[in-house]
């Protein structure tokens, strides 16, 4: 991976998703030429945080945000705090506005593909936990383009706290006829489960059977972990789905 210009962001908000899960709003300077493909991910450093090296301690982080949110001038990277031993997660979240945070890339394979002359009969979003941050960028872009494609977004965490974009992705589901959200969590027990859930119960992969009938022109992005993304590509592979249409990121 060769590596990029480093930029100076400025961290300019902080909006807390979940309780170990916040976004982090970085303003890119005006007039920088910095683009990106939706979907893909930057290196994320922190000024005068260094490895016992004396080097920047630098981690990959997908940008959340869509590239036509960087014409606003800012793009977002979501973060779950890893806690024990969670060495960048744990600092850039003791990190408060105002304060400068490097990147550098773009960097990757997984994004949305360019449009072409066929369009797929629907986009099929699979993420899991965290693995929501690049498929919200994706899907930002889709409706901000004005895309007429409908998108289905199938979205496990374990417990009803942990629901990141929660009221984004509520909003789209409730006024945008094409969008489907199916939420499932995948937690043992629900303490404080709010009344009124909507969403499912249980393993997100073990859904897809009863939600997607089998391949008319789908175009499939799946992000979570190693394991979530092996199910579910396998699942998608065993369905008659092609290769092409199916794109992955893990972490
Ligand atoms: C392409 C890509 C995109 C990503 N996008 C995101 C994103 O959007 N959001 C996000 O939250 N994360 C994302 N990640 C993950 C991110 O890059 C980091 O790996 C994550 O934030 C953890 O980094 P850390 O420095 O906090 O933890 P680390 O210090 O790297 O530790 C990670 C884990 O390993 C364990 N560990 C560390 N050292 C040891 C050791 N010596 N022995 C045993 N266990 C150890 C820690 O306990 C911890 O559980 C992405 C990763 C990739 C590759």
């Amino acid at each position: 991976m060769a590596s990029r210009e480093v930029i100076e962001t400025t961290l300019t908000q902080i909006i807390h998703e979940t309780p170990r899960v916040l976004t982090f709003r970085l303003s890119v300077p005006m007039g920088h030429p910095f683009t990106f493909k939706a979907g893909q991910f930057v290196m994320a450093s922190i000024p005068d945080f260094l490895n016992t090296k004396g080097r920047p301690v630098r981690r990959a982080y997908s940008v959340a945000s869509s590239p036509l949110d960087l014409q606003k001038g800012y793009l977002e990277l979501t973060i779950t705090r890893v806690g024990d031993g969670g060495f960048f997660s744990n600092r850039i979240h003791d990190c408060r506005e105002g304060d400068r945070i490097l990147i550098d890339g773009p960097y990757g394979a997984f994004h949305l593909r360019e449009k072409s002359g066929l369009q797929p009969s629907r986009y099929v979003f699979v993420g899991s936990g965290s693995g929501i941050a690049p498929l919200r960028g994706m899907i930002r872009t889709l409706l901000m383009e004005g895309s007429k494609v409908p998108i289905d977004l199938y979205y496990g965490f374990r417990h009803a706290h942990d629901f990141i974009y929660e009221g984004e992705l509520l909003e789209y589901a409730e006024t945008l006829s094409g969008f489907r959200l199916v939420t499932a969590l995948s937690g043992r027990d629900h303490p404080g489960l709010p009344a009124g859930w909507k969403g499912r119960f249980g393993r997100i992969t073990a859904l897809l059977p009863e939600l997607v009938p089998g391949f008319s022109n789908e175009e499939i992005y799946m992000c979570g972990p190693p394991e979530m993304v092996r199910q579910t590509e396998a699942f998608f592979q065993s369905a008659g789905y092609p290769e092409d249409r199916i794109h992955k990121e893990q972490w």
